[in-house]
């Protein structure tokens, strides 16, 4: 039974409702969730205000070991996380223990030490005066989260906030609460001082919402999809909270002809369907250069046919379960929507059956889709599953002006060797992050975020520690 982290105890929500929590695996609840709301929120954000003088001045070499050890308890507990993990979000366990978890250990790790250096700035006007900038505390930040990489970016939040001196009311996806309960349990373990992070669990209408609109929550992070951050942002934005937004995305693989096919092909793949192509980053339009078109077409949906949809429990698995039956029928509605749009079905869409323990999960073939105008529905929105639509384009330019054609302007990934090329097109694609014959490549200091409708500010390393402090110049005359 999950229970919210309030004031570091364990507790139930005031309302004493619980809503059930399912492993899509499965298509069965699994456990309870807490029904929290407002006054939930309100008793967090007490004790938030109440740790927060404390917190905020404890020295960063104290908060940075607290946080250490929390990333070595998560290191401890990773093959109970992973399998929590995987039985929650429906992705597969051999993921969620290389990737899922050990990205959460490491978001814990790399702000405890990030923290160390960051200075403050100086700037000298010769004679006359310097000023220095001192990056304080904002107080009590908020940070809610998706249900697509539970803990991995539950942590990415929380981490920098606390480091840097901030007390946390944290909400994490109500549909893979799991991971986050068990880590407020690894931080009472820890020691974190009461009140210092708080998760409360429930509806975003309810619990989210509240975040949005306490008006003691001064700044927050949220990552999700963009309709539901433009509520946010409507609530937040009058109250002049500092907000970072992390939202959806619809992003372009542009393939030339001259990339290194087998890296490409492989590399492909997965960024087309890694976590069920419920990854933000993930592409999921591919335009290949017209003399590599039938070829790539050929391999890649050869390829696409091998992946094993399965239990995500076993190892061969390649594609788990789709999170909510929900989600699955927005996919399926997307598969029928492209045909409708004239598009050809060159494999998958269709909803698997499985056998045994998985008889009743919601399982999906990965699809691979052609012959849609770059500027159809299917191709303009956001469907965050296995779909991935090819299209074929002639120039640099053609390919730009489809990857640039949607809202969306999250990720983009471009194959080629051509050295100056790959500088052209990524100066000119509009998206915050580009990955050049690659993909997933991450450092953590570079900034994240994304262009247009994908968000508003960047995450990750000095931008993370800015976002989650307060400038304050001071100018002193000599
Ligand atoms: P969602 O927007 O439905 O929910 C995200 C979180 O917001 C959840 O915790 C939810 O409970 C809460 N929420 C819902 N309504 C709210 C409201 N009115 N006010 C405040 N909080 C509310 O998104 P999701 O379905 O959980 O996640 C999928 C989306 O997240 C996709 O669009 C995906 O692209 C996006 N995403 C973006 C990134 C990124 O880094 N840009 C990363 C992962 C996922």
């Amino acid at each position: 039974m999950v229970k919210n982290y309030i004031n570091g105890e364990l507790v139930e929500p005031v309302s004493g409702e619980y809503f059930d929590n399912y492993d899509p695996s499965e298509g069965e609840a699994c456990d309870i969730v807490p029904d929290s709301d407002e006054r939930d929120i309100n008793s967090a954000v007490k004790a938030a205000e109440k740790a927060f003088p404390m917190w905020s001045t404890t020295p960063a070499e104290e908060r940075s070991k607290i946080m250490m050890k929390i990333a070595s308890l998560i290191q401890r507990d990773l093959g109970e996380l992973a399998r929590a993990e995987c039985v929650d979000n429906g992705k597969p366990l051999s993921l969620a223990k290389s990737v899922d978890i050990p990205r959460a250990i490491r978001n814990f790790e790399f702000f405890a030490s990030a923290i160390h250096g960051f200075a403050s700035e100086s700037h000298s006007m010769e004679d006359k005066a310097i000023n220095y900038t001192l990056r304080n505390p904002i107080g009590v930040v908020g940070a809610i989260s998706p249900w697509n990489l539970p803990l991995y970016l539950f942590t990415w939040k929380i981490s920098p906030a606390l480091v840097t001196g901030n007390c946390v009311v944290a909400k994490p996806s109500e549909i893979t609460p799991m991971t986050a309960f068990m880590l407020s349990e690894l931080c009472i373990e820890a020691g974190l001082q009461k009140g210092v992070l708080n998760i409360v669990h429930g509806y975003g209408q309810k619990v989210g919402r509240a975040i949005s609109a306490h008006p003691k929550i001064k700044a927050i992070t949220f990552t999700g999809g963009t309709k539901t951050g433009a509520d946010m942002a409507s609530i937040a934005c009058s109250m002049f909270k500092k907000l970072s937004l992390e939202l959806g995305g619809k992003n372009p693989s542009i393939i030339f002809a001259d990339c290194k096919y087998d890296e490409m092909l492989e590399t492909t793949i997965r960024s087309s369907f890694q976590n069920q192509g419920e990854i933000c980053l993930c592409g999921s339009r591919i335009f290949i250069e017209k003399p590599l078109y039938e070829k790539f077409k050929t391999d890649f949906v050869k390829k696409t046919k091998k992946l094993k949809v399965g239990d995500p429990l076993e190892s061969k698995t390649d594609q788990g379960a789709i999170v909510s039956k929900e989600h699955l029928e927005k996919i399926l509605s997307y598969i029928d929507l492209a045909k409708k749009e004239g598009g050809k079905i060159l494999c998958g869409g269709k909803q698997v059956h499985l056998e045994g323990r998985c008889k009743n999960g919601w399982f999906i073939e990965p699809a691979v889709i052609e012959g849609l105008p770059y500027d159809c529905r299917t191709n303009r929105e956001e469907i965050f599953g296995p779909v991935v639509t090819l299209i074929p384009f002639e120039t640099e330019e053609e390919a730009l002006k489809m990857a640039n054609s949607t809202e969306y302007g999250l990720a983009s990934i471009i194959w080629t060797e051509n050295l100056s090329r790959a500088h052209r097109v990524a100066s000119k694609i509009q998206t915050g992050i580009v990955w050049v014959n690659c993909w997933m490549v991450r450092d953590l200091r570079t900034p994240f975020g994304g262009m247009k409708s994908s968000g508003i500010g960047r995450e990750g390393g000095t931008e993370a520690l800015r976002f989650f402090t307060e400038p304050r110049n001071i100018c002193v005359k000599l």
